[in-house]
């Protein structure tokens, strides 16, 4: 796919992301994070040619030849992926967010990455709204206390809640773990305070302006850019 086609639907993308927006009558902002996962390092130059600042990776190897290739500071990089605790090392210096915190464990082995480096990690608490046993993330019963655990291990800083819907063209069961999960983040900033930050990161290709419309914050497309992986 060439640039002026990226280009093109990056438009398109924005255009129907400020439409949900405003359906919604919100007056806060959205984030388009550019899903690169699978395609090449140009696939990463082609959106920032665009506009497109966040880029998001689900594999620690993959963003690290990505990061090498285009550079560190050249968009921003957001690991979407589940991250395996003996990969938080190599990952910490290579991402600016971590969208996919779904466990204590994991979360206890970035504390301690974080100390040794004398940095702090900005992360997103996963979280399972749908109930489906396939999706990662705290079950939302355990979530006010998985986050309450969490912000207290140094060098964290939780920014938000993740999620992602359930595989359904019922557009109701979508929403309804969006909401839920909009729910949930209200129920632990009040109860878990003080979170760092109140983003919502919700919402594919297939379903980003229902989650627009739910109040999600960084929005996570792939192939609504770039086509279908192969
Ligand atoms: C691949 C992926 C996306 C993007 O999916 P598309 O359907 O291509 O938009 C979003 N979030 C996560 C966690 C992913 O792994």
């Amino acid at each position: 796919m060439d640039s002026a086609q990226v280009a093109a639907r990056v438009a398109e993308v924005k255009e129907r992301i400020e439409r949900a927006r405003e359906r919604a009558g919100r007056s806060d902002s959205v984030t388009l994070v550019a899903v690169t996962k699978t395609h090449p390092a140009d696939a990463v130059r082609a959106v920032k040619a665009a506009g497109v600042e966040d880029v998001g990776e689900n594999r620690v190897q993959e963003l690290e030849e990505k990061v090498a290739e285009v550079g560190r500071e050249t968009v921003g990089w957001h690991l979407i992926g589940h991250l395996q605790r003996n990969k938080t090392g190599k990952a910490l210096p290579l991402c600016d967010l971590i969208h996919s915190l779904d466990s204590l464990r994991l979360a206890e082995a970035l504390s301690s990455e974080a100390v040794k480096r004398g940095v702090q990690v900005r992360a997103l608490v996963q979280v399972n709204a749908s109930g489906e046993g396939t999706k990662g993330g705290f079950e939302p019963d355990a979530l006010v206390d998985g986050v309450g655990r969490i912000v207290e291990l140094p060098g964290m800083r939780v920014e938000g809640l993740m999620t992602m819907a359930p595989f359904t063209g019922d557009e109701r069961v979508v929403r309804a773990a969006f909401r839920r999960t909009r729910e949930l983040l209200d129920e632990v900033a009040r109860q878990v305070p003080p979170l760092a930050g109140r983003h919502l990161s919700m919402g594919m290709s297939n379903d980003f302006e229902i989650a627009v419309e739910e109040g999600s914050t960084l929005v996570r497309v792939g192939s609504v850019l770039f086509g279908e992986r192969g």
